[in-house]
């Protein structure tokens, strides 16, 4: 096994927060200013805002805060001219959902806990067997996820990580994997310690930049796995690029590798990646197309017949049924609360740097905008100093609940160093920047001003 892991040119890239900040909220301009050396007690963001007569100049500091001017521009006007993908949530509401199909009429798809269905004669059946090849309720859920998703197909599987081994089935021993080098915690450790026992070569890659996947090509790669944006750096890989140079190359080949998308961070509210390219899309459900926090479930969405065949053949799903439509609703109101809380962290001079990928201040929010039509409520940032002030911070958090996952209604904070990515290798972790000052947060549909108290009280704890 090979893991090659690249430099990581995207850190360096962020602003560093100073000192103070100039932001502009509905077409009035702001100074905010902050503690120096966190001393000072920190105002209330609301008090902390005040009048500016605009003094300028061309410190870093302005430079920084110049750029980050845009923060607060875009996400009203963005807002307010939000649209969903075209015929979204009829899409979600009615697709596998048709009433007709139960003798019953049910308007919500029974739950149909069979394990197994009476056959007319051997082999005469109604099209259900025996519930791991298929069930009645996991068809309506696969069809209404595949038109969440634009694919002609959708797969459940018991969760994300089944559905990313299950994809992986179909290479064989010699075969070669790309992986984005900043991925879920658990998708790093399936590659790394047990597909790698099945006789694949993984290559850990920095997918941020096309040519390194270019590079990292050999005639056994069959497999590009992209995550985007990514967990927990937020970096964003530029789908369509990956996709078109993958296709270039391999044009003449006799067996294509195929590009899967890890969508779980944005859910198919606020990306397509089968529209950008992508041959599979991969979900966990767990995250933000359940959002409730209650269900471990994972999808692969594709388009390609063949495919899907195999995928069927190894498919063995957990019967648990949620209705979509719901929960999808709630990404907006947390997008909103998380531009908030961004400002609020953004004013903190205890956090050096913060990423986003909502932020003008993200290195890729070009590409962001052009591949997403929204950004998720998922924030990461660097605190000052290291391992006891992220404790100290975590700890005093009240209603940031500490815990693994994210993209459920309540709000969640963890270390992914010792928590999410512990199992990713030191060495790896440390050139992706994972680092025990980094803290990340998935912020929930909680009152924004008990969120806002809640950041506040703990940052100031942990500098004090
Ligand atoms: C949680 C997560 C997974 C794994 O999904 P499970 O449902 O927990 O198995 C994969 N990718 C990302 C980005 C995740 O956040």
């Amino acid at each position: 096994m090979t893991i090659a892991v690249t430099r990581n040119r995207f850190l360096n890239k962020l602003p560093v927060i100073g000192p103070s900040l100039k932001l502009t909220l509905g077409g009035n301009s702001f100074t905010v200013r902050m503690s120096r050396q966190g001393k000072q007690p920190m105002s209330p963001t609301g008090q902390i805002l005040e009048n500016s007569s605009g003094t300028g100049g061309n410190t870093p500091v302005d430079h920084i805060t110049e750029k980050l001017s845009h923060i607060l521009v875009p996400p009203a006007p963005e807002m307010a001219g939000f649209k969903p993908f075209p015929k979204f949530s009829t899409d979600v509401l009615h697709v596998g959902q048709e009433p007709e199909q139960w003798n019953s009429m049910a308007v919500v798809p029974p739950i149909s806990m069979a394990s197994t269905f009476k056959q007319f004669a051997p082999a005469e059946h109604t099209g259900f067997e025996y519930s791991r090849s298929g069930n009645p309720t996991r068809n309506c859920l696969e069809k209404s996820l595949a038109a969440a998703e634009g694919a002609k197909h959708g797969l459940c599987f018991a969760s994300g990580l089944a559905a990313t081994m299950t994809v992986t089935h179909l290479l064989q021993a010699g075969d070669h994997i790309i992986c984005m080098d900043d991925v879920y915690g658990g998708s790093n450790r399936y590659f790394n310690k047990c597909a790698s026992k099945m006789g694949l070569e993984i290559s850990f890659i920095d997918c941020t930049v096309v040519q390194n996947v270019l590079q990292a090509l050999t005639p056994r790669t069959r497999m590009i796995w992209i995550e985007t944006p990514t967990n927990p750096t937020l970096k964003l890989v530029d789908i369509t690029a990956v996709c078109q140079v993958v296709r270039a190359e391999t044009a003449d080949w006799e067996v294509k590798p195929f590009v899967v998308v890890d969508n779980t961070f944005m859910s198919a509210y606020f990306q397509r990646p089968l529209s950008l390219g992508a041959d599979m899309v991969m979900h966990s459900l767990s995250k933000y197309m359940n959002g409730h926090s209650d269900v471990i479930m994972g999808a692969i969405c594709l388009n390609d017949d063949e495919l899907t065949e195999k995928l069927r053949f190894f498919q063995n799903c957990k019967l648990l049924y949620f209705c979509p439509l719901e929960k999808f609703f709630t990404i907006m109101t947390i997008k909103v609360k998380l531009f908030i809380v961004l400002v609020l962290v953004l004013t903190s001079n205890i956090v050096c740097v913060i990423i986003s990928e909502g932020l003008p201040s993200h290195p890729q929010y070009e590409l962001g905008k052009r591949q997403m039509i929204g950004y998720s409520g998922m924030l990461t940032f660097y605190i000052k100093g290291g391992l006891e002030e992220s404790r100290k911070f975590l700890k005093t958090l009240k209603i940031f609940t500490l815990a693994e996952s994210l993209g459920g209604f309540e709000s969640l904070c963890e270390l992914p160093s010792l928590q999410t990515h512990a199992s990713v290798p030191d060495e790896q972790r440390k050139v992706l920047g994972i680092t025990d000052s980094l803290i990340r947060l998935s912020v929930g549909l909680e009152d924004v001003e008990d969120l806002i108290e809640d950041i506040e009280k703990a940052l100031r704890a942990a500098v004090s």
